[in-house]
């Protein structure tokens, strides 16, 4: 019998990070009041000053730590994390998604514990750590918790990256939520791609529908979408024809809503479809627009392209213009630690800090586990999370005095 998972269960980081794991912060109508408490609780429990601040409204509150920096006139650092989480199917679930079991092998079970409990609570715990040691980061560090990262950001980061706190904070860098990685390997994230969120209205002769008119919704949607549908096969054919490439290297494009007609024997006048694509940082933009432009013209006229989402690409520098990437790759190197760098293929809040200007990484100190964010049976291993305090340790200073 192996005498780890006694450690394990004694470890007070361990605990820390149970508890919060059962703070059930999940979507619909998340009540962050528990949480916030706990995160109040943490901040005193390091020293920290704890500020909760409303950006949105009352129910959305964003906490943020701040760790004094030696040179507190240098732009700072944050280290952010969301403190929702996504709904569970529990019945789907091996153990209670909220109770934060762990297992024989050490894996704590729990929603958010891949996505993105662990990480800011690893954030704290290496803090505890440094602090502990007698370090000092040179730069301010900011811990800051946001809500509603998981339903867009819209009610949470979106809208503190504007208000005077935020520019009160001086930010110089973020560093924010990765992906686990399922090998060695661990992904390092410097963009995303445009997202459009694309309403296709396809005007036409209404009528019977035993009869053949020209011009139907029909007919023009069915053009456009087989235009469509063979420039994701495009897509398909490179993701496949390059292994090393992950899908946020490719655009995507898929059919995600569509309505129209009232009665089965009633061609209709209009149909409405709306399509969510996400380009590649390789693929130029306005070229794919014009493109589909023209096949909606070629489809005979009476289709109308608007946009219920564009967001454009924001990147960040990885190379030797961006110090704090070069301080973190350092860090990285330093624990031996393997790290590729990639474009993330949904949408984080790292978004909206870039959108400021300021550079923003994603990156999750979890390798060789089950990517499971999102999925039933979500945990990370006990050693997994304990390692990766031991990363940040090395990382907060890496990029805190570069
Ligand atoms: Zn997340």
């Amino acid at each position: 019998m192996c005498t780890c998972r006694e450690q394990w269960k004694s470890d007070e980081e361990i605990k820390i990070f149970q508890e919060y794991l059962r703070i059930p912060t999940v979507h619909p109508d998340v009540d962050y009041t528990a949480c916030v408490e706990f995160l109040k609780r943490q901040a005193s429990n390091l020293g920290l000053p704890v500020d909760v601040i409303h950006p949105v409204m009352p129910s959305k509150p964003v906490v943020v730590m701040k760790w004094l920096g030696k040179i507190p006139e240098l732009p700072s650092i944050i280290l952010n994390s969301h403190m929702d989480v996504v709904p569970v199917f529990p019945e789907k679930w091996t153990h209670d998604p909220f109770g934060a079991h762990m297992d024989d092998q050490g894996r704590i079970y729990a929603r958010g514990a891949q996505d993105m409990k662990s990480v800011g609570c690893q954030y704290m715990a290496a803090v505890r750590a440094l602090k502990a040691s007698g370090y000092q980061p040179r730069r301010t560090v900011y811990l800051t918790f946001v809500p509603d990262e998981e339903t867009g950001g819209d009610m949470g980061m979106a809208e503190f990256v504007k208000g005077d706190y935020f520019k009160g904070m001086n930010v110089g860098f973020s560093l924010d939520e990765g992906i686990a990685s399922e090998n060695e390997s661990y992904p390092v994230f410097y963009a995303e791609r445009t997202l459009w969120h694309l309403r296709l209205k396809f005007s036409g002769h209404s009528g019977h529908g035993s009869l053949l008119h020209k011009d139907t919704a029909g007919e023009k949607f069915h053009y456009v979408m087989d235009k469509l549908i063979k420039f994701r096969e495009t897509q398909v054919q490179l993701l496949a024809r390059n292994p090393s490439w992950e899908v946020g290297d490719v655009t995507t494009l898929n059919l995600t809503q569509l309505e129209g007609g009232t009665q089965s024997n009633v061609v209709p006048p209009l149909i409405e479809a709306v399509f969510d694509v996400r380009i590649a940082v390789t693929q130029d933009e306005d070229a794919l627009e014009r493109q589909i432009r023209d096949w909606c013209d070629e489809a005979g006229g009476g289709v109308e392209l608007d946009f219920i989402l564009r967001c454009p690409a924001v990147e960040t520098k990885i190379d030797a213009s961006n110090p704090y990437w070069l301080g973190m790759k350092q860090g990285l190197d330093e624990l031996g630690l393997i790290t590729h760098t990639r474009v993330f293929p949904g949408a984080t809040d790292s978004y909206y800090v870039r959108r400021m200007g300021i550079p923003a990484l994603g990156f999750s100190p979890i390798n060789n586990t089950p990517v499971l964010l999102h999925n039933h049976d979500e945990y990370l291993r006990a050693d997994t999370y304990l390692h990766g305090i031991q990363v940040y340790r090395k990382l907060i200073p890496a990029i805190a005095d570069s």
